[in-house]
C-alpha cells in the first residue's frame, strides 16, 4: 500500500510562509552542503553499489557538482532575489514598476538512475533557494542511493518542507495524480510525455530534462590525442550512461583512421588494456539495459572493445565503425559505452546530418579551425554546443543546462534554476494623484482621441529605446556570431 501523500502537508508549510525568508533558504542550502560533506563515504558507497562508480568519479560528477551549485547559489542568492525595478513608458508616469520573484509552492522532482544523487539534489538546490517545498522522487533503479537519500534528507533538511518518496513507477504515477505547482522531470522522452500529459490535467508547468543523441564532430585539424582522450572520457564516464555523453562521432573518410586509432589509445590510457579490471570503469545499470546494448554490436564493425560479461553487467568501452545511419544504434539514444564513428564528406555534410535529426542535448566540436567551430555554433540547434571538451558545460553554473525540442524543455543551474522555480511577478504601483489617466477614460472626445493617437505613436521613452538595443545585444561584449 502506498504511503499517504505528503503534498497537503507541504502545501500547508508553504502557505504558512515558512519557506519564504532568505535566511530559511540559506539554512537549507547549508544543511544540504553538510549532508553531502558529512556523509561522503556513505554516499559514494551507495553510488558504487548501484553503478560501481568509483569514489573519485562520484565526487567529480555527483557530489562535487551539487556542492558547486550550492556555493554559487549561496553567493548570489540575495542579488537574484532582489526585486528588479523596470522602466515605464513616459505616458504612464508617475508609477513604479517592479519584477518580484516569488516561489511557486510545492514542486515535484523526478530523477533518473544514471546520476541518482546529482539529478535529485541539483534541482533541489534551485527549488529550495527559490523558496518552495519539495517532493523528491529518486529512481528505483538506483536503490542504494534512493535509500540513503530517504534516510539523510529528513536529518539535514526541514522535514516540513522536503520529503523523499521512494518506490517504482506506481509511486510516481500516484504522485502525478496530485496537483503540484511545478514538475521538474529528468529522464527519457517516453516518460516525459507521460509526465506532460499528467501535468496538463492541472495546468502544472513542467521542466523536461531529456536525452537524445549528442553528436561529436572531429576533424584532422584537431590535436587528435587530446581530442580523443576528452571524447573518450565524456563517452565512457559512468559507462556511457550520461545524458550528454557523446553519442556518435562524425568525421571525414580521410580523418577516420587516425580518429579511430586515437580513440583506441585513449581508452587504453584511461582504463588500461582490460577495462574490466579498472577501478574507474562503471557497470551497466541492469540486465535489460545490457541486453539492449549488446544488440547494437551487430550494427557495425567493432574497432575497439566489444566484450560483454552479463554476470558482472560489464560492457567494454567500444568503438564501432562502418555504421549505417539507418541502423538501430544510430536511431536510438545509445546510453551506454558504444561509440559509433560515422563518415561524412565534409563539415557541410556533418551540419546537414545534425540538422536532419532531432535537436540534440549537446553538440561537441573538436577542430583547430575557428570558422568550423562558428559554423556549428551558428548553423545547428542544440541544448548546448561545446568546443574542445565534453560534458564540462554542466559544471559552469552560469550556463543554462537544458535541451531544446525533443531533448528537453526549460533549463536550470545557477540563476536559471531560480527562474525555473519562481514566478516573476509584475508589480505596478501607481499613485491615485495626480489623476492623469482620467484623460484617456470615457467619455471620449476629440481631445481624448488626439491624445490617445499621440501617445500611441510617440516612442514610449528614450530609455526604452536604449533598453531595446541592450536586449538585442549579446551580454558582456561576447562576439556576435550570428552574421
Ligand atoms: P526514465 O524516463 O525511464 O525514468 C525517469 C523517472 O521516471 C524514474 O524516476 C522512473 O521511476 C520514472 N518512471 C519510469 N516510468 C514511468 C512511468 N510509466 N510513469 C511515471 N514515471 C515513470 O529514464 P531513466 O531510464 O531513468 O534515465 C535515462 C534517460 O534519462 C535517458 O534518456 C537520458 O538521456 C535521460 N537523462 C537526461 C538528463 C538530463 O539532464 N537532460 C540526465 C540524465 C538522464
Amino acid at each position: 500500500m502506498n504511503a499517504p501523500s505528503p503534498v497537503s502537508d507541504l502545501r500547508n508549510t508553504f502557505q504558512r510562509g515558512t519557506t519564504r525568508p532568505i535566511q530559511w533558504r540559506r539554512e537549507q542550502l547549508l544543511g544540504l552542503r553538510r549532508l553531502l560533506r558529512d556523509n561522503e563515504v556513505a554516499l559514494t558507497t551507495a553510488l558504487h553499489q548501484d553503478l560501481r562508480k568509483s569514489a573519485t568519479e562520484a565526487l567529480l560528477t555527483e557530489i562535487g557538482v551539487v556542492i558547486t551549485e550550492i556555493d554559487h547559489t549561496l553567493t548570489h542568492l540575495r542579488r537574484w532575489l532582489r526585486p528588479r525595478r523596470v522602466r515605464i513608458p513616459i505616458k504612464l508616469h508617475p508609477a513604479r514598476a517592479t519584477v518580484v520573484r516569488e516561489p511557486l509552492g510545492v514542486v515535484l522532482v523526478i530523477a533518473p538512475w544514471n546520476y541518482p544523487l546529482q539529478l535529485v539534489l541539483g534541482p533541489l538546490v534551485g527549488a529550495l533557494a527559490a523558496g518552495n517545498t519539495v517532493v523528491l522522487r529518486p529512481s528505483e533503479l538506483a536503490p542504494a542511493t534512493s535509500r540513503i537519500l530517504a534516510e539523510l534528507v529528513p536529518r539535514y533538511l526541514d522535514r516540513r518542507a522536503v520529503r523523499v518518496v521512494e518506490g517504482g513507477v506506481e509511486a510516481t504515477t500516484s504522485l502525478l495524480g496530485e496537483r503540484f505547482d511545478h514538475i521538474f522531470f529528468t529522464g527519457s522522452g517516453r516518460v516525459g510525455r507521460i509526465v506532460l500529459e499528467a501535468a496538463a490535467a492541472n495546468l502544472t508547468p513542467v521542466t523536461l530534462e531529456l536525452g537524445g543523441k549528442s553528436p561529436v564532430w572531429v576533424d584532422e585539424t584537431a590535436d587528435l590525442t587530446v581530442a580523443a582522450r576528452r571524447i573518450a572520457w565524456g563517452k565512457f564516464v559512468n559507462a556511457g550512461q550520461t545524458c550528454v555523453a557523446p553519442d556518435y562521432v562524425l568525421t571525414t573518410p580521410r580523418a577516420r583512421p587516425a580518429v579511430e586509432a586515437a580513440l583506441r589509445e585513449a581508452i587504453t590510457e584511461l582504463f588500461g588494456h582490460d577495462p574490466r579490471h579498472s577501478p574507474d570503469y562503471a557497470r551497466i545499470v541492469s540486465a535489460d539495459h545490457l541486453a539492449r546494448l549488446t544488440k547494437f554490436l551487430d550494427d557495425g564493425a567493432v574497432a575497439a572493445g566489444g566484450q560483454v560479461d552479463e554476470h558482472a553487467r560489464y560492457f567494454a568501452p567500444t568503438v564501432l565503425t562502418d555504421v549505417d545511419p539507418t541502423s538501430a544504434v544510430m536511431q536510438q539514444e545509445i546510453f551506454g559505452p558504444i561509440l559509433p564513428i560515422v563518415e561524412v564528406a565534409d563539415v557541410d555534410a556533418a551540419v546537414d546530418f545534425v540538422n536532419d535529426r532531432d535537436k540534440p542535448l549537446a553538440l561537441y566540436v573538436f577542430t583547430g579551425s575557428a570558422p568550423v567551430r562558428r559554423r556549428f555554433q551558428r548553423h545547428t540547434s542544440s541544448g548546448a554546443v561545446i568546443c574542445g571538451t565534453a560534458l564540462l558545460h554542466l559544471a559552469v553554473p552560469e550556463l543554462p543546462f537544458g535541451g531544446v525540442g525533443p531533448s528537453g524543455m526549460g533549463a536550470y543551474h545557477g540563476e536559471r534554476s531560480i527562474a525555473t522555480f519562481s514566478h516573476d511577478k509584475a508589480v505596478l504601483d501607481k499613485p491615485l494623484r495626480p489623476d492623469l489617466t482620467r484623460l484617456i477614460e470615457p467619455p471620449y472626445n476629440r481631445f481624448g482621441r488626439w491624445l490617445v493617437r499621440l501617445l500611441s505613436t510617440m516612442p514610449s521613452t528614450t530609455s526604452h529605446l536604449a533598453a531595446t538595443q541592450r536586449w538585442a545585444a549579446p551580454t558582456r561584449k561576447v562576439r556576435d556570431d550570428r552574421q
